[in-house]
């Protein structure tokens, strides 16, 4: 089944700024899945729109068997969101910041005892679950927002930057938590503009850059292509056929010019001895620029 299905979804803001310019998305359950882009690019408006924060200028979305605008109480309650900015009351304690959030649901009160208990567990701060929140770590605080977002039980877990201006260690703690909460069965999308991030804990991953998805596809396939120089080859004679040598992908853009492919770790002079074996003769061979590769320098520039 499907966690989360996207059609074409637009949003304009009264300012008349196009921050998703009609996107198509699809989660599979028990993903764990990256939405990337750099600063601006539409994730928060994404999201927003998801949990129903956002109106959406058009388009269609389901989480799970739920139509978004139709039966929306029942699609949110299928989602657990955790915003980027702390904001529970720092004043009250751990354990009345979760519970309140299942009375927020509608929780029977036995219920929600468990499912308080179960997530201050999971997220290991049951021996602080009578501490005001303000006294706690920044990394705890974080964990009390995941403990909130899931105390209701949803299926699909959404995280907006949850590591955005967080130390190091907070964020590996924090990834090893949503590795076990993934491992559990729950759905997670994340949102981040880290791609160590996207890369450590996610499978697959959608790209988003000025309101639009420029990749969606599986995190290795993405990094395999990550990994490949691309260049252009000008030939001295005309060409009929594409020549075939192992270890390069070559195509023919016209009878002068090839575009080779190759992972960055294959040497360049077997392409020239191949091609050369092959009786090509080669005028230049140019670095052509990865879009892809830009992108992710972009992105962890920022
Ligand atoms: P991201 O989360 O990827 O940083 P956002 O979804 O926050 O991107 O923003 C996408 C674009 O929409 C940006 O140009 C941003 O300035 C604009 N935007 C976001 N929220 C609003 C708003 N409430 N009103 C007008 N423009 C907005």
């Amino acid at each position: 089944m499907k966690a989360l299905s996207i059609r074409n979804l637009k949003k304009t803001y009264a300012s008349g700024l196009v921050a998703v310019k009609g996107i198509d998305l699809e989660v599979e359950e028990g993903d764990f899945f990256a939405l990337l882009g750099p600063n601006g690019a539409g994730k928060s408006t994404t999201i927003g729109i998801i949990c129903s924060l956002v109106n959406a200028t058009s388009g269609e979305i389901k989480i799970f068997d739920a139509d978004l605008r139709k039966q929306t109480q029942l699609a949110k309650s299928y989602i657990g969101l955790v915003p980027q900015e702390i904001n529970f009351n720092q004043f009250e304690t751990v354990f009345n910041i979760v519970i309140n959030q299942a009375g927020y649901y509608g929780m029977p009160r036995k219920e929600a005892l468990k499912q308080t208990e179960y997530c201050l567990k999971l997220m290991q701060l049951w021996d602080k679950k009578d501490t005001v929140s303000r006294r706690l770590s920044g990394g705890m605080k974080r964990r009390v927002m995941i403990a909130r977002a899931m105390v209701h039980k949803p299926r699909l877990l959404i995280l907006d930057e949850p590591t955005a201006g967080v130390d190091i260690e907070i964020r590996r703690s924090m990834w090893e938590t949503l590795q076990e909460v993934n491992q559990q069965g729950t759905t997670i999308i994340l949102t981040t503009h880290y791609l160590e991030e996207a890369e450590t804990l996610c499978r697959n991953i959608a790209i988003i850059n000025q309101g639009e998805i420029v990749e969606d596809t599986d995190m290795q396939g993405l990094l395999a292509r990550l990994d490949e120089a691309h260049y252009v080859c000008d030939l001295k004679v005309a060409l009929s056929e594409v020549p075939v040598i192992s270890g390069y992908h070559i195509e023919r853009d016209n009878d002068l010019q090839l575009s080779v492919s190759v992972s960055k770790s294959v040497s360049l002079n077997d392409l020239f001895k191949g091609l050369s074996e092959a009786g090509i003769e080669v005028l230049s061979l140019k670095n052509k620029s990865n879009r892809l590769e830009q992108l992710f320098l972009d992105l962890i520039h920022q």
